[in-house]
């Protein structure tokens, strides 16, 4: 059984090779200048100091808790690159008191009671690949709480009824995306929704923190996915009702996706389904400049097509994807259907895309009916980074580097300054803060007729394993500054957690933050339920 790892990403045989991890190192010197800096030994458990328990679990909820180092030190961060930077330096001060496995609904009850009389929060996780501080025990100092109860729901798993005729699954909350999966292949159908984290992240998670999956455009977001779900508050269970579409008030299910754990614990969700994909087709173009291939991914965009890949790399996003030296920017296309040959629609989507001054990527144009997916080429090499990206980013970590990712969404009309002006601002705060040269990429995931999704990766040789984490802290700041006042979003799929809160205070309105104090009040009155996100 593969173990997975209590400070990185993933499962501990997956890591870089440290031959892997060196070469690397090394191409990314080279980008940079310098020597590749030592690597950082990963931490052993019996390194790690954790404070002693401060309340334990009464006697008829006891069997559910687990207070070994592994377990507590396992559930004290998400996996941002912050989270990574601390465990490296041992530093797991956010450690949950106890860690329960709640095996029903019963069971979360009993607990979000406890939590509630003992005054201990309580902090809803799923898979834990957070990368906005969601599920870490940073509590509110004024608050006196007793200490802190993470609720793994890894339990309350499993794919537990399929309706067929209307395309829709009841799945529990604790479910993981391979576990999900699985159990629908032999339908002949999917969920459809593949975040990068999709290996060790849950169907809750994707629900509390309103995910983003891959593909460009249409349901792309869990929102869309969501027909009804339980939600366990501490003031009792709200299931909503299962209707394929409802004018009857304002949703039930949304005020529950991207609650964050801070209103109850999604338990269950009936989720909408697709016939999985028989017919691909895909391509890579390459263009002079970003703005062209942004253009064109506008135009398709607006076209009707909907295509289910519409992504554009800049040249060194593309360069870090191995596509290529970084002279050409790239806007990979892609359709899938599970009903339809796809060629009008790639061959429309090629004239939309060349009317920018694209060239085909040599070999990139692939049509398939009825096979296993168009996997080759750049589109393939895209895809095995994608997978394989966040045991990279942690191994860059190891070598003392800084890399993290900003994702944001504008609408057209401002999306080239806007893009401008973050990248402008991440090269020179990223500069000063870690004192040498630095990468900014930009890719876009996501498109819309009116905007995108851009997504910025920053990296950076950083000034020693202590400080890195405060060093990311200072960029992160500069950064989101500059999104939140040039208009985007403070978070496009990431959620909010603990770490955007700033920015996220700034950009909703203030009764919309009276109403949701509100909401929060009447399901919470203790005040328990992930304190410290989004209220
Ligand atoms: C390498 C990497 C790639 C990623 N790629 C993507 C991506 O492509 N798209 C994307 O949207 N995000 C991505 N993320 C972010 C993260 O995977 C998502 O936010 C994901 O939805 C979190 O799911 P999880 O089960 O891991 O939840 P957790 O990390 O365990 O929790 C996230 C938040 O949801 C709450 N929560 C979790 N489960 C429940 C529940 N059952 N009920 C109530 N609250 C709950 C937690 O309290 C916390 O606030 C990525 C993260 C990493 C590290």
């Amino acid at each position: 059984v593969p173990r997975r790892s209590f400070w990185g990403w993933g499962n501990e045989e997956d890591a870089l090779a440290p031959a892997e991890r060196d070469a690397v190192g090394q191409m990314l010197a080279a980008r940079l200048g310098g020597e590749a800096p030592a690597p950082i030994a990963p931490p052993k458990i019996d390194e790690v100091t954790l404070g002693a328990p401060r309340f334990a679990l009464p006697a008829s909820l006891a069997h559910l808790g687990h207070v070994d180092a592994r377990t507590r030190a396992g559930h004290a961060y998400g996996k941002a690159f912050r989270d990574v930077a601390r465990g490296l330096a041992r530093d797991f001060a956010a450690a949950p008191d106890v860690v329960a496995f709640p095996a029903d609904e019963d069971d979360v009850r009993r607990l979000l009671d406890f939590c509630a009389e003992a005054r201990v929060a309580a902090i809803p996780y799923g898979g834990g690949s957070s990368v906005v501080g969601g599920v870490e025990a940073r509590l509110p100092a004024s608050r006196g709480f007793a200490g802190a109860l993470s609720i793994d729901l890894a339990k309350l798993a499993g794919v537990r009824e399929v309706d067929v005729a209307s395309r829709a699954a009841r799945v529990g909350g604790g479910t993981l995306g391979p576990a999900l999966e699985d159990a629908l292949r032999p339908h002949g159908l999917t969920l459809r929704h593949f975040p990068q984290s999709f290996e060790f992240s849950t169907l809750g998670g994707w629900i509390a923190t309103r995910a983003g999956g891959h593909f460009a455009t249409l349901a792309t977001h869990i929102d869309d996915s969501v027909e009804a779900v339980r939600v366990v508050t501490p003031t009792g269970l709200c299931a909503t009702r299962r209707l394929p579409a409802s004018g009857a008030g304002p949703s039930p299910e949304r005020l529950f996706i991207g609650s964050e754990g801070a209103l109850g614990v999604v338990t269950e969700a009936w989720v909408r389904l697709h016939e999985r994909p028989r017919f691909r087709a895909s391509a890579t173009l390459r263009y002079v400049s970003f703005s062209a291939a942004c253009r064109a991914a506008r135009a398709l965009a607006q076209s009707g097509l909907y295509p289910t890949n519409c992504r554009v790399l800049d040249a060194a996003e593309a360069q870090n994807a191995m596509q290529g030296d970084g002279s050409a920017n790239l806007l990979l296309v892609a359709f899938e259907s599970s009903d339809h040959a796809l060629e009008p629609w790639i061959a429309r989507a090629l004239e939309i895309a060349k009317g920018e001054g694209a060239e085909l990527e040599q070999g990139s144009y692939k049509v398939k009916d009825g096979g296993a997916g168009a996997r080759e080429g750049a589109a393939g090499a895209w895809r095995q980074m994608f997978l394989r990206g966040p045991y990279l980013r942690d191994a860059l970590v190891t070598l003392g580097y800084v890399v993290e990712t900003f994702e944001t969404a504008i609408t057209w009309d401002r999306f080239d300054s806007f893009s401008a002006a973050v990248r402008e601002r991440a090269e020179r705060v990223a500069r000063e803060v870690t004192g040498g040269e630095v990468v900014v990429a930009c890719r876009v995931t996501h498109v819309y007729p009116d905007g995108a999704a851009p997504y910025f990766t920053v990296i950076g040789k950083g000034k020693g394993a202590a400080s890195m984490a405060k060093q990311w802290d200072e960029i992160k700041a500069a950064v989101s500054e500059v999104i939140v006042a040039e208009g985007g979003t403070i978070s496009h799929h990431h959620a909010t957690g603990r770490d955007h809160m700033p920015g996220y205070e700034k950009e909703r309105a203030e009764p919309f933050a009276r109403a949701l104090a509100a909401v929060k009040r009447e399901l919470d009155p203790a005040g328990v339920m992930n304190p410290g996100v989004l209220v």
